[in-house]
């Protein structure tokens, strides 16, 4: 998950201000598959699934293997080797369900993780580490935790001989998190779109929220994510001398289009993911911002409480595509009038809107005839997020109470981005559900000693075990 930092506000805001619920018990050891699904965890933990050293292909293999010893047949279980990309292959699994008119429930992982040096962590990143209450390692948290309940789940239904009404599907794919990568969810899209064909699949997303004293804040669904777009902002100019200077430079005309990019606010939008998540939140955020989210929920074009709310960056996000500068490149030579000077801007374009739409709006913003406003190059077709249905939320919200009772669970809109991106625009509504509690610095994904709470693990486990279940049976 590409995420972006959880909002700071929430960080002991509520302390002394609301009953809270228990802060996490101490783990139970009743569940007899409990150490399978931890050496399931360990294993995956331990197999590297860097780009560039790792080998995600091996860890499906190991996956396989374990599905393999619990009785699925070969018939059910398929690694999938992208051509030209023998180490970012994946695996597919299937669990038939009784009703051919249902469709299926896919499980969906990515197995690659975020790079990790060694001499840079405290502990071994490949060496999955107990110690104080956490599990310590690359992808404890983003997302093996996930990826090994997904498959500890299809193990424990075939050990019970349970019959799902719907098939449940598991892909497990590779180079989610690095941009430019092979993708192994947009691969199956257009390589094995009728084998992961699926009612709607479930993935990583936000997780759900621990204050800074271990207490359950809220249980999120991720409904919906922004999409990554670059704009290319170029100026040319016939350049000449810098002794004699001109009234018209690259330079001054790509800056000053720059500018007035910087100045410019994309309106608010709301969606069910972002309204959900400001009228959830606001029952939990004392004071001003919490009054706030209620108003903008209610009405996005009440200016006084967007002030309010603009000045956390994750919700300024969150409310309306946004696009800044991020790179610059200017001018051939130190004594010489600029030829040519170009931007890229990075829009995070809100769900639903289409590209040409921002673009058409930066190229107005831009105000300028003589710059060119260009697309370098697409990722991927735009969707509509998907709707937060009482199909979905109805079993979250049942789960989610008898684990966590009064714990509310609200949707969320994430302004990073998943595999969710590739499988919306393909038909298969997808939602970031985990049940994983997270503390307020997310884990430390993406960071060194990534970590995750060891009974938050367990949890989630028990969660998402139950919720496929309900899926699966509807
Ligand atoms: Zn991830």
């Amino acid at each position: 998950m590409m995420k972006s930092p959880r909002q700071p506000l929430l960080l002991g805001a509520f302390l002394g201000l609301t009953a809270l619920p228990a802060s996490l018990p101490a783990a139970t050891a009743s569940d007899a598959g409990l150490e399978r699904f931890r050496a399931t965890y360990k294993e995956l933990v331990e197999t590297n699934t860097t780009l560039s050293a790792g080998d995600c292909t091996l860890a499906a293999r190991r996956m396989e293997a374990r599905l393999r010893a619990a009785g699925y047949p070969d018939a059910d279980l398929r690694i999938f080797v992208p051509e030209g990309h023998p180490k970012e292959g994946g695996l597919l699994a299937v669990l038939h369900g009784s009703d051919p008119h249902a469709k299926s429930v896919l499980m969906l992982a990515h197995v690659d993780v975020v790079e990790a040096k060694r001499e840079d962590w405290t502990r071994d990143p490949f060496t999955l580490i107990e110690e104080d209450g956490y599990f310590y390692g690359r992808g404890t948290s983003d997302m093996k935790a996930q990826a090994a309940i997904w498959v500890d789940n299809l193990v424990r239904f075939r050990e019970e001989g349970f019959k799902p009404k719907r098939t449940i599907k598991l892909a497990l794919t590779c180079g989610e998190e690095t941009n430019g990568a092979l993708n192994g969810a947009d691969w199956l899209v257009h390589n094995a779109r009728d084998e992961i064909d699926a009612a709607f699949a479930i993935t990583e997303g936000m997780d759900a929220e621990l204050d800074a004293k271990g207490h359950r804040v809220a249980m999120h669904v991720l409904a919906a994510e922004k999409v990554s777009q670059n704009f290319t902002l170029e100026a040319t100019n016939p350049g000449g001398h810098s002794s004699r200077p001109r009234p018209d430079n690259a330079i001054y005309e790509l800056v000053r289009a720059v500018d007035r990019v910087s100045r410019f606010e994309f309106p608010v939008q709301l969606n069910d993911a972002n309204r959900g998540y400001l009228l959830g939140m606001s029952r939990l955020v004392p004071g001003d911002k919490g009054a706030a989210m209620a108003a903008v929920a209610k009405d996005p074009n009440d200016a006084a409480a967007l002030a309010v709310l603009d000045q956390d960056a994750n919700l300024h996000a969150m409310l309306r595509t946004t696009c800044v500068a991020t790179m610059l490149s200017a001018g051939h030579a130190t004594n010489a009038l600029p030829q040519r000077a170009r931007a890229n801007i990075n829009c995070r374009i809100f769900p639903g809107v289409s590209r040409e739409a921002v673009l058409a709006q930066l190229t107005e913003v831009a105000d300028d005839p003589q710059l060119s406003v260009t697309i370098p190059e697409v990722r991927g077709p735009v969707a509509q997020p998907p709707p937060l249905t009482s199909q979905i939320m109805g079993p979250v919200e049942k789960i989610s109470g008898e684990l966590w009772p009064g714990v509310p669970v609200v949707p969320g809109l994430e302004p990073g981005a998943s595999d969710a991106q590739f499988l919306n625009p393909a038909g298969i509504p997808t939602y970031g559900i985990t049940g994983l509690f997270v503390d307020p610095d997310n884990g430390n994904i993406h960071g060194l000693n990534e970590r995750a709470h060891i009974q938050s693990v367990y949890e989630s486990r028990t969660f998402l075990y139950r919720l496929v279940k309900a899926y699966a049976t509807q």
